[in-house]
């Protein structure tokens, strides 16, 4: 196939020169030690904790298990209040943790919890919010936290989408009482699979290092039910190679959406979301919104025509949690009382976007998205200037 019909996907894992794996491999081969806190592990925890500029942080085989974990480390049970528009795995964690999922709507602008409506969806049973940092969206933190001290819940954040964000130059992952993040291949930071906890205490953290150890605290003391969550030290490894990276590829990231926001900016019925000015963004995704009738075609149709263009986007999130069929028989899940997260579910498409995307791609996504528009590509003159950019890259 020739690059103009080429796949693209929605995302591609970045993968550092292999060169530079192997002498990694030659030290695990060498040490004998392939997991349960081995040297790269350790090594890996306080550089990605020094990065993030968080106070306390727990390595896990994957995001999932990590959110299991911390809903264990918190002792959370009952009821809890999230997001239907998110990936399933954050339902999955409360429901595989036995406890009740209570949906709640997002509001409009962050796509995040709405806190406006989260006093009403408490109950005696409530014991815990669990957000979403959608995108990496800040969702309302201080609102949240008010709402939680007031009626002493704890608040955790779902940090799948959310590495490396910062919000007045302070990492988002310090808010509530603990943050989740996943390293899986999609995400904006890699480890093959992974995941982690932010905790702000000492104590916190042991009990998640223990948790995610079988609950061992040593040789013969199993402190509670705990899991095998540990990241070994391949992962470990591959972290500590991502972190040399990370900011160029965040960097390139956000060329791309500049690209896509200057392409596609004043067209009728698609918008974009807002970059808050005190807001340091990771460029995780680039979801569009379409509005039918004012751009003459459904998401759907959109989404189906880009896919003939071998143009992959990816509707992010579609169907809602609520929706699925563990989910939906739920009384929270009823649609009027999750109108906006329905629209933003019915009228979303992520666009391709990761470091290796080419110019030549880039240039195909926006000029695809624009002829549906009834537009073309030259008159935007905004984009020539970026295309000079890119090459000159
Ligand atoms: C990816 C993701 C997860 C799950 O992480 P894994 O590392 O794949 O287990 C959880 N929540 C959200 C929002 C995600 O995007």
């Amino acid at each position: 196939m020739n690059s103009r019909t080429s796949k693209i996907t929605v995302t591609r894992p970045f993968l550092p020169p292999l060169k530079e794996f192997e002498p990694f491999l030659e030290k695990i081969w060498k040490n004998k030690w392939v997991t349960n806190k081995g040297p790269f592990h350790q090594e890996f925890e306080e550089a990605l904790r020094e990065y993030l500029g968080v106070p306390y942080i727990s390595l896990f085989s994957n995001g999932t298990l990590a959110l299991l974990t911390a809903l264990q480390a918190l002792r959370i049970s009952g009821e809890v209040i999230t997001t239907p528009y998110s990936f399933v795995a954050t339902t999955h964690a409360l429901y595989w943790n036995g406890i009740k999922p209570i949906f709640v709507d997002i509001e409009p602008r962050t796509l995040t919890l709405d806190p406006r409506r989260i006093e009403a969806a408490i109950t005696p049973q409530t014991t815990a919010i669990l957000g979403v940092h959608v995108y990496g969206n800040s969702c309302l933190t201080d609102e949240i936290q008010k709402i939680a001290d007031i009626y002493g819940l704890k608040v955790i954040y779902d940090a799948a989408h959310a590495f490396g964000v910062t919000q007045n130059g302070r990492s988002i992952l310090n808010f509530g009482d603990l943050s989740v993040l996943s390293f899986h291949g999609t995400k904006v930071f890699n480890t093959f699979e992974g995941g982690a906890i932010v905790s702000h205490d000492l104590v916190t953290k042991q009990r998640i290092d223990f948790l995610k150890n079988f609950g061992f605290a040593d040789e013969v003391t199993v402190v509670g039910p705990g899991i095998n969550g540990k990241m070994n030290e391949f992962q470990a490894a591959m972290g500590l190679l991502q972190l040399k990276y990370i900011d160029t590829l965040i960097q390139k990231r956000k060329m791309i959406s500049e690209y896509y926001k200057q392409g596609l900016h004043h067209i009728k019925g698609l918008h974009f979301l807002d970059e808050p000015d005190n807001v340091q963004y990771n460029y995780s995704y680039f979801p569009i919104f379409i509005n039918h009738n004012l751009f003459g075609f459904s998401r759907d149709q959109v989404y189906e025509k880009l896919k003939e263009k071998n143009i992959w986007g990816r509707r992010y999130f579609y169907p809602l949690i609520s929706e699925f069929p563990t989910y939906r028989g739920l009384p929270s899940s009823q649609k009027e009382n999750l109108k906006v997260a329905h629209q933003a579910s019915e009228s979303v498409i992520c666009l391709p976007l990761f470091p290796d995307l080419t110019q030549k791609e880039m240039r195909r996504v926006v000029r695809a998205v624009r002829e549906m528009a009834g537009h073309g590509i030259t008159a935007v003159s905004g984009v020539k200037e970026l295309n000079k950019i890119i090459a000159n890259e």
